[in-house]
């Protein structure tokens, strides 16, 4: 007799043996925006054996209910580790979610509930005249107008969303801007503007004159508004190849017509040559960032910071798009972070995975990323267009690998700078560095590499694009004294940067809603060319400076 043996099913518990935590939002807790993260561990209980995770990746459940109850989408989740990570699309109001692993459930609830502002951020997809609208992308991939637009109003919830989870983790808030369909449920999630500029002439422009063109033509059309940044992708752009390999980002850039990175004022503009890396939906986030599938740059612009792959080019280039649009809140650029060359790895803030995972495995391509040669091309330049308007283009720079230098656990109290501390230090010109180093600290325990600077957080914190309105309000003013170097605001000065001519932040200070901050002596460097303050109910200040 034979005795056949069948594989042996996996078995959820018999009992409630695990426990569900999530780490980064309340239960209950109301939004403003529509596509929620969600974060957190499994851990079994008492160290049981969960036979359902056997022979299985671990999968975590999330059942999002309508509100009479019915099911309205069931989604699956990595768990590495114990650790998950996932994105739901909510509708106005209650959301109840299930998260469910084995046997065990979770409920929780937020609310998505845009706040009450006029000022709001408009998707864009550019079709210049004479073009048909379709943007480059490998044979085989959707490339429609519509496609385009599915894959940038995507893009543009995980900016606001991820806008709001780092200012979340500086500890300033879940805060971030409204998109157009945030305040308009009758718009587009991104809308299609057909520019009077023909294909011909928008390939043979530079970066700093698409920006400017299409900034003025956007404010020209009835779209335009000073309630509304526009954050825009054009159609257009092109990689023609000169039949041999890129060796340098310099080479992939001499090969693109209709290419641009720019944000400034009310316009954050972008090219479209990497498009087809970024997902037409929200369940394909996690899977394109982890997409290793290799550029060919014989046909494809590759803008993956060296990595050679799909997922590293959804990631840089989503990143670029959150530099830039940090601009138009008046960012200048920071060292690290966000605002410095820290755009390439948002892929580790929507995935378990580790890093690794969207570079391909050449080693000699992998080697590429942290040797001197590419450290020595990194760059960030900024150039003036008015004096107001920083607008910058993007250059190469080394991935930057997570390391845990820093030997501190999330618990342990953090040194805390108050504004008479740092009036005291400024004399030594090492607020700065101090500054960043505090939020390189954070980013390093969140392991995503991917942070705002203090200065940075406090900026976006108050600015009227991140706020409610409050008309009473509108009667307080920010001022600056150039004779005394005071800074004066009856709601108080939240922050004050000295940017230098490149609009790098050279030194800052948080002091702490001050009604009036005077900038220490000695403490404009021969650097230092512009001053940008803030209050606490978003009234700007930038200045030039004379020393
Ligand atoms: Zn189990
Ligand atoms: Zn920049």
């Amino acid at each position: 007799m034979v005795l056949l043996k069948t594989p042996k099913q996996p078995q959820a518990c018999m009992v409630d043996n695990h426990v569900i935590s999530i780490t980064n939002i309340r239960n209950g807790e109301s939004i403003c925006y529509s596509l929620a993260f969600i974060k957190g561990h499994i851990h079994t209980k008492n160290q049981n054996v969960c036979h359902f995770n056997e022979n299985l990746e671990g999968k975590l459940v999330l059942h999002h209910l309508n509100p009479n109850d019915s099911l309205m989408s069931i989604s699956d989740w990595v768990i590495l580790g114990t650790e998950f990570k996932c994105l739901i699309n909510l509708h106005r109001g209650d959301n109840d979610l299930i998260l469910e692993y084995c046997a065990t459930k979770l409920k929780w609830s937020i609310e998505y509930c845009p706040r009450r502002t006029v000022f709001r951020v408009m998707p864009i997809y550019i079709i210049c005249k004479g073009h048909n609208g379709e943007f480059q992308a490998p044979n085989g991939e959707e490339n429609t107008i519509q496609s385009a637009c599915r894959r940038i109003a995507v893009g543009c919830k995980l900016i606001q969303c991820l806008t709001a989870e780092k200012l979340a983790e500086s500890g300033l808030g879940r805060k971030t801007f409204q998109l157009e369909n945030d305040l308009n449920t009758q718009a587009a999630e991104c809308t299609v503007f057909h520019s009077q500029l023909s294909v011909e002439r928008a390939r043979r422009l530079s970066p700093e004159e698409l920006w400017e063109h299409f900034g003025r033509e956007l404010m020209m059309s009835p779209l335009g508004s000073n309630n509304r940044k526009f954050v825009a992708f054009l159609s257009c752009t092109r990689y023609i190849p000169n039949g041999k390999k890129p060796g340098t980002y310099e080479e992939i850039l001499s090969s693109m017509e209709g290419h641009v990175a720019l944000g400034g004022g009310g316009l954050a503009i972008f090219g479209t040559g990497c498009l087809h890396t970024w997902p037409r939906g929200v369940e394909e986030v996690v899977p394109r960032f982890l997409n290793v599938t290799q550029v060919d740059t014989q046909y494809l612009m590759d803008d993956s910071c060296f990595r050679g792959t799909y997922g590293g080019c959804f990631s840089t280039t989503l990143g670029s798009v959150c530099h830039e649009l940090g601009h138009t809140f008046d960012l200048g650029h920071t060292e690290g972070s966000i605002m410095g060359r820290g755009f390439d790895n948002l892929n580790l803030v929507f995935t378990v995975h580790t890093k690794n995972d969207n570079e391909k495995l050449d080693k000699e391509k992998n080697k590429r990323v942290s040797s001197p040669a590419s450290k020595a091309s990194a760059q960030h330049a900024t150039v003036s267009f008015t004096k107001v308007l920083n607008v910058s283009y993007r250059a190469p720079s080394p991935i930057r690998k997570p390391i845990n230098k820093f030997n501190r656990t999330p618990d342990s109290p953090k040194r805390k700078l108050s504004f008479t501390d740092l009036s005291i230090r400024s004399s030594q010109e090492s607020i700065a560095s101090d500054t960043v180093d505090e939020s390189q600290t954070t980013s390093e325990l969140s392991g995503d590499l991917t942070y705002w600077t203090k200065s940075c957080a406090t900026i976006l914190a108050f600015h009227r694009w991140f706020n409610s309105e409050a008309p009473q309000n509108k009667s307080i003013n920010l001022t600056f004294d150039n004779a005394t170097k005071t800074l004066s605001s009856s709601a108080g000065v939240c922050v004050v940067e000295l940017r230098d001519s490149s609009g790098l932040v050279v030194t800052t200070w948080q002091p702490q809603r001050c009604s009036s901050f005077q900038l220490p002596p000695g403490s404009i460097g021969h650097q230092v060319t512009t001053l940008v303050a803030e209050d606490s109910v978003g009234n700007l200040v930038k200045q030039t400076l004379s020393t």
